[in-house]
């Protein structure tokens, strides 16, 4: 039924709550040029319930959606946002017993075009280290300490990754080193979940040796060229951006390498360059 899920239910933690099957809230990031965060943040319209404060977009779930249809539709009312430029990803169930809130993620290349509705005083893309500065919303303000997500920057270990598709990049390692480069800026902003990595890709690091330095490869995707071992300035990149408290995952195949940057830091998630092209198509 349609808008079944209009009402007010008490939760086990003493809330009043709307959305009888429970509600949910779209959670969108982009990336500014400098690599910092942004989400799109709903400033509630005064006469709504908690008026004033922010929040996510999103709002009761029907009986008959899931929760990814429920946050996207809810979100697409109160923002005219275009549902075809978001990707929905993975999410994340605050329970409170006898109700609950998911938060979905969704990614987009760019902040996309809203128009604010009835229930919003603005629509806004905040960044990310400032929403704590934000009058929030209770409910997401009770989520978003837990639901944030880290940024993270993918080192590429570009010879590898190219050396792996048997596509004639022998012939011309620059060029196939540029279409890789072309190939991975869609996943800027994109949210990785698997097991042991989530966040954001913020920024990416491209290290080219050898022939493939020639390759020229558009910010903000950034080229290293390494000045002698490929393996020495993956290992040199990783040590300073873990210097700097970033989170990031380094692409690599290559066993010794792997060995290499695990000794920089155990946060340094590691992954094949299959992890890579699956990311890539899938
Ligand atoms: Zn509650």
């Amino acid at each position: 039924m349609e808008r079944d899920g209009n009402g007010w239910v008490e939760c086990q933690l003493g809330h009043r709550h709307w959305g009888l099957h429970g509600a949910a809230g779209l959670l969108l990031h982009t990336v500014d040029p400098d690599g910092s965060l942004r989400v799109l943040l709903q400033h509630r319209a005064d006469w709504c319930h908690h008026g004033g404060t922010w929040g996510l977009p999103g709002g009761a779930r029907d009986s008959h959606e899931s929760v990814q249809d429920a946050a996207l539709r809810e979100a697409v009312e109160e923002t005219e946002l275009d549902a075809a430029q978001v990707r929905v990803r993975h999410t994340f169930v605050d329970d409170h017993g006898g109700w609950s809130y998911t938060t979905v993620y969704g990614d987009c290349v760019a902040q996309l075009d809203t128009v604010p509705n009835e229930e919003s005083a603005a629509l806004e893309w905040v960044r990310a280290d400032r929403v704590d500065e934000l009058t929030l919303h209770p409910g997401f303000g009770h989520t978003w300490s837990r639901a944030r997500l880290a940024s993270l920057v993918l080192v590429v270990d570009a010879a590898n990754v190219v050396g792996s598709v048997p596509d004639g990049w022998w012939k011309d390692r620059a060029g196939a080193t540029e279409r890789l480069g072309e190939r991975l800026r869609p996943l800027l902003s994109t949210t990785l979940d698997d097991d042991q990595t989530s966040g954001v890709i913020s920024g990416i690091h491209v290290v080219v040796e050898g022939a493939a330095r020639a390759a020229v490869i558009a910010p903000p995707i950034e080229t290293v060229r390494a000045e002698a071992s490929g393996d020495d300035a993956v290992v040199a990149t990783a040590q300073s951006l873990s210097h700097n408290g970033q989170q990031m995952v380094v692409v690599t195949s290559d066993r010794e390498l792997s060995r290499r940057v695990g000794q920089i830091d155990d946060t340094i998630a590691i992954r094949g360059t299959a992890w890579l092209l699956d990311l890539l198509t899938g």
